[in-house]
């Protein structure tokens, strides 16, 4: 059957009661979800029917079966991991994407949905004072955005020493070094295996857990001389402190020494939006590539990071599918498919167009700041519970509490968690336990961070109840 569009109304009607319903639900339901994956199971692994069922039914039996299972990560009181929330145009343009269905890969073929990606990469790179004419690839999230960036120093280091990576390969390449800080993300050790970069050279950071440019320095020329190619992948947002790694010391260091740089800045890139984190990321534009995703600090649906490379000639000669383009003209914007991993692709840019139109530059800026502000006030009031102590300087959006020893600070997160106010990550920072906070919902207010101190109050008072009877 063709699309009719008869066939879709019904089904598409009851989708948009349901999202009603769960959006409606958040402010009031408990934060974590009731049931675990295993108890959802029996209902959605009923044996498969073998007569189709209408879909606007499926749709009804999906919500149904979800519900309870569902986390409420849109809650301006989840402060888990790092996971923004998503604006209303954000939402609503994602509905579009679905419906328009379009193969995002080829400019010619898809020509608005281009258009709206090149649009918001254009908002993208002024938002945050990049170098403008630098490619902007959207990818599925931070991961794949680091993928790109680092696979694009790869790429450059090796050119520039004649080797031909794409007809040779790795095999008797000259060794790549590749030096991160002691507390970059997990990730980036994942993108330099599926790099077959294998593992980092670990520079040491400072107690905010931002690179040592002094130990970076000395660790580049430690070893070979000549130095061999090298890449520098530093960090803008720490997961546990927010701290920002010392761009221009670091990228300097780097780039005297022939490196190519890549900045993972999967949350923390954002703050380049605010006059307030400048200082803090001065030198910022200096790097060679960078990586971000919209799905945490913008706000825009899952998913949606972005990779950004200053030379359009080397990301398309490491994910070009036309051939040789290193002899061709990448001036023009070119196809998201020559930027990215993918080939057939998601037009997931398109929410970027819609959240950064829907806020304005003033609202950008202002969405920033404002995550920073209630993480502020989080710490602030957590301060004064007692026995409670903030680990970090709290600089953007993350805060790390610990309760005391380790096993108090994890009944206390339990407690919490048990609790189902407010929504906050268990881990461990500097060999301690700490909770830690994440603000990376447009919608937390002032409301949320009061409830949420108050919850917190709550499961200290609990697990000291439960210490003392
Ligand atoms: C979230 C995160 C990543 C990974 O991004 P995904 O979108 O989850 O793939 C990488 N680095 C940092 C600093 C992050 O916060």
């Amino acid at each position: 059957m063709s699309a009719k569009p008869d066939a879709f109304d019904a089904a598409l009607q009851r989708a948009r009661v349901h999202s009603m319903e769960w959006l409606a639900s958040i402010p009031t339901r408990p934060v974590g979800p009731a049931v675990q994956a295993d108890d959802l199971l029996a209902g959605f692994a009923a044996p498969l029917p073998e007569q189709p069922t209408d879909p606007a039914a499926v749709i009804d039996e999906l919500a149904r079966l979800a519900e309870p299972g569902l986390m409420a990560m849109p809650s301006g009181r989840f402060f888990g991991w790092v996971i923004g929330g998503t604006l209303p145009a954000a939402l609503a343009a994602d509905w579009l994407v679905s419906a328009w269905d379009q193969n995002a890969g080829m400019r010619f073929a898809t020509p608005a949905v281009a258009a709206a990606e090149e649009a918001a990469a254009g908002w993208l790179l002024d938002l945050l004072h990049l170098p403008s004419g630098s490619d902007v690839g959207f990818t599925t999230g931070g991961t794949t955005a680091n993928f790109v960036g680092l696979a694009s120093g790869r790429q450059a280091v090796l050119d520039r020493l004649g080797w031909d990576l794409a007809g040779q390969g790795l095999s008797g390449a000259p060794r790549i070094r590749v030096f991160v800080g002691a507390e970059r993300h997990a990730v980036i050790d994942l993108v330099l295996r599926y790099l077959g970069l294998g593992a980092p050279v670990v520079v040491d950071a400072d107690e905010q857990g931002r690179i040592l440019p002094d130990a970076l320095a000395a660790a580049m020329d430690a070893g070979e001389t000549p130095a061999g190619p090298a890449i520098v992948c530093l960090q803008a947002g720490n997961l546990h402190s927010g701290a920002f790694d010392p761009m221009a010391q670091a990228i300097t260091v780097a780039h005297e020494r022939g490196a190519w740089v890549h900045v993972d800045g999967a949350f923390g890139l954002w703050a380049a939006a605010s006059p307030r984190f400048r200082e803090a990321l001065a030198g910022l534009e200096l790097a060679d590539s960078w990586a971000t995703d919209a799905h945490k600090t913008l706000n825009v649906p899952y998913d949606c990071g972005m990779a950004i490379v200053t030379r359009p000639e080397v990301v398309r000669a490491a994910f070009g599918v036309h051939t040789a383009y290193l002899m061709t003209d990448t001036s023009g914007p070119g196809d998201q498919f020559d930027k990215v991993p993918e080939l057939s692709r998601r037009a997931r840019g398109v929410t970027v167009w819609a959240a950064l139109r829907s806020l304005g530059r003033a609202g950008t800026v202002d969405l920033v700041e404002r995550l920073a502000d209630r993480a502020a006030e989080l710490a602030e009031g957590i301060s004064r519970i007692p026995g409670a102590e903030v680990l970090n300087d709290v600089v953007f959006t993350q805060v790390s509490v610990s309760f005391g020893d380790d096993e108090r600070t994890r009944r206390v997160t339990a407690a919490l968690l048990d609790g189902g106010v407010a929504w906050m990550s268990g881990s461990r920072w500097h060999g301690r336990d700490v909770l830690r906070i994440s603000v990376s919902n447009w919608s937390t207010d002032a409301d949320d961070v009061a409830l949420s101190l108050a919850a917190l109050e709550q499961a200290v008072a609990s697990v000291d109840a439960i210490e003392l009877s």
